[in-house]
């Protein structure tokens, strides 16, 4: 096993330095504060990564692709401040399958969603929850696997306020 880190610090690159950001209550105007603020966030964000990365040991919590660049992604509703157990780290598929309901496409390829509904981490539960209820019409198996599953309440209510 490799014990190179796949995570990229793509969302910190960019955006420079935080200096000057606590002198700044004067004149800047709102949209440059905004704009500001969101830069913190996402500092904070990808300050998380490398927690994360150790967490998801390098691998994508959803569906285990390891020796891939991860990107984390904040399962929402997405809170004001970043939180560790709220974020992911996924390889690029599903990534943009958990960011983009609409073109998410069913099929075999999600079996795995099968196995992370059972995961340790919460926010792993809550997104496999999801896609596996975004297929259960049309996938047996995804049916089979919300009814073999067992999930906590709080996971069953996090996994609908976010929908
Ligand atoms: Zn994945």
């Amino acid at each position: 096993m490799s014990s190179r880190e796949t995570w990229r610090d793509e969302g910190a690159s960019g955006c420079g330095s935080l200096d000057g950001v606590a002198a700044r209550a004067d004149g800047s105007g709102l949209m440059a504060k905004g704009f500001q603020e969101n830069q913190e966030r996402v500092a904070r964000l990808a300050g998380l990564g490398k927690d994360l990365a150790r967490r998801a040991r390098s691998k994508c919590e959803l569906c285990e692709a390891a020796g891939v660049s991860l990107k984390i992604y904040e399962v929402p509703p997405v809170p004001a401040e970043p939180d560790f157990d709220r974020c992911l780290m996924l390889c690029g598929d599903c990534h943009a399958a958990a960011e983009n309901p609409r073109r998410f496409e069913p099929g075999e390829r999600w079996r795995c969603l099968a196995q992370t509904i059972w995961s340790e981490v919460p926010a792993a539960q809550v997104m496999a929850l999801r896609l596996l209820r975004r297929q259960a019409a049309t996938q047996p198996w995804a049916r089979e696997a919300l009814e073999e599953a067992y999930v906590d309440p709080e996971i069953e209510a996090w996994a609908e306020k976010g929908e």
